[in-house]
């Protein structure tokens, strides 16, 4: 096994750094920077850092060292908490780069010999990357939970009283016993059924922790003009868009990324929709009308006029969507349903917020048990429900036990793909393609 190093922490300018060293040369590299063998495990010791080939000094770091396999490659592991200037970090990393043993990491090598040595499991992986990526305080708290194992406990206690059924059945193949009709079925029906029903609830979670994960997706739409663009600046408590008199400004979609509650939301200013005098303005309002289409939720806004009339409509509003009146400092109003405010004078903005809160939070967030985050954990558990669904089915029909006995294998492979407790080696590059160097 090479010993693969890279720098662990942001680049650029900083306190600390941290260089990352893993591999059975690891213990070399201490001591050829530092004139003497790695300390005892996990206690950190002050050295001075030297250039090995002239001794001259490039820092004075912590170094922590972790013998394999208890840490978190599973294998010997350095670290050098060095502070975090250019000129340091790139004295360091030469001088680690000239040690023949050692290469430079490549992008998520020290999470995948992680996965590789058992340290990890596939979902615990994702779930430090997302841990990461992070952004609001769910996502977090999420990502924390999925790498703690959450979802893998799941899914691995699942595949095995699947591995369980599966001897039994398979039993059955090499000592066949006297067959009762319907007695195959009594023996292994009701633990592959209830497998099925625990994976169906599962699936059934309305994709709150996908989209905790991505964002909810939430669309402004309405006629040019109404105030589209002048709510979504107040939303996002910056000038984000262009707010002008002139109809047919905001001719792109222009999003915000907001944090609502814990959950991530992007919020898209949308073209006004309005029969377009030209190419680039039909262009904008059909990419309005699409990304309206495929949001989470819209927020459909008409406005009150001067003459207190009525700029657009809510026939573009569907169940669960948010009617906004706009401009309610114009006149007097009362529109059943809808909830009255001024981006002008930032009336009703609260009641705005809040709603709109509530209804990311009914789409996205923590749920009291582990939810799915990815498409692929949904793909995998749709797949090993479709192997029990088939078993079932020839139990039923009193098919031949051999039949069964490979659809359940197949059900079980595929809850084992999830976590990649088999073998997985086509996924990996999909799985790790998020990771950068030094993670
Ligand atoms: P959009 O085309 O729907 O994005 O509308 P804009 O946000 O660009 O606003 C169009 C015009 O309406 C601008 O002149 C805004 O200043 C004005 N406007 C926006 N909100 C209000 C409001 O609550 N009250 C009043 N009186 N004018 C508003
Ligand atoms: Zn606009």
């Amino acid at each position: 096994m090479e010993t693969i190093y890279a720098l662990s922490s942001a680049a650029g300018r900083a306190g600390v750094a941290v260089i990352r060293v893993s591999g059975p040369a690891s213990a070399d590299a201490v001591r050829v920077l530092t004139g003497e063998g790695p300390g005892r495990p996990r206690e950190a010791v002050l050295r001075t850092l030297r250039d090995p080939r002239d001794a001259s000094i490039l820092d004075r770091a912590l170094i922590l060292w972790f013998e394999g396999p208890a840490s978190f490659t599973g294998e010997d592991v350095a670290e050098f908490h060095v502070h975090g200037g250019r000129a340091v970090v790139d004295g360091v990393l030469v001088a680690l780069g000239r040690l023949p043993a050692l290469r430079i990491a490549t992008a998520g090598e020290f999470t995948r010999r992680a996965f590789e040595n058992g340290k990890l499991d596939l979902t615990e992986v994702e779930g430090l990357a997302d841990l990461i990526e992070a952004e609001t305080a769910a996502q977090r708290v999420q990502a924390l939970r999925q790498m703690e194992g959450a979802l893998g406990h799941i899914y691995e206690g699942w595949r095995g009283r699947l591995m369980r059924v599966l001897a039994h059945a398979e039993a059955e193949i090499d000592f066949p016993e006297e067959e009762i009709p319907g007695d195959l079925t009594r023996k292994l029906g009701p633990e592959i059924t209830r497998l099925a029903d625990e994976i169906r609830n599962h699936l059934d979670d309305g994709r709150r922790g996908e989209r905790l994960r991505d964002g909810v997706e939430v669309a402004i739409i309405g006629p040019p003009n109404v105030g589209k663009s002048s709510l979504l600046n107040r939303l996002a408590r910056r000038e984000a868009a262009i707010v002008s008199d002139e109809a047919g400004t905001t001719r792109d979609v222009l999003e915000v990324r907001l944090d609502l509650g814990g959950v991530p939301v992007t919020l898209a200013d949308t073209a006004g929709l309005r029969d377009a005098v030209n190419a680039v303005e039909q262009e904008g309002v059909r990419r309005a009308l699409a990304r309206a289409e495929g949001a989470d939720l819209r927020i459909v806004v008409a406005a009150l006029r001067p003459d207190g009339g009525l700029e657009g409509d809510f026939s573009l509003a569907r169940e669960g969507d948010l009617r906004v009146l706009n401009k309610a400092d114009l006149g007097p109003s009362n529109l059943p349903g809808a909830i009255l405010v001024s981006a002008a004078t930032g009336e009703g903005l609260d009641w705005l917020e809040e709603a709109l809160t509530q209804l990311v939070g009914e789409k996205a967030g923590i749920a009291e048990t582990p939810a799915i985050t990815r498409g692929r954990h949904r793909e995998g558990l749709l797949a090993c429900l479709g192997g029990l669904e088939r078993a079932l089915g020839a139990l039923r029909e009193e098919r031949a036990i051999e039949l069964v006995a490979e659809d359940l294998r197949l059900a079980a492979r595929s809850l084992g793909r999830i976590t990649g407790r088999v073998d997985v080696e086509d996924l990996l590059d999909i799985v790790f393609r998020d990771f950068c160097i030094g993670k």
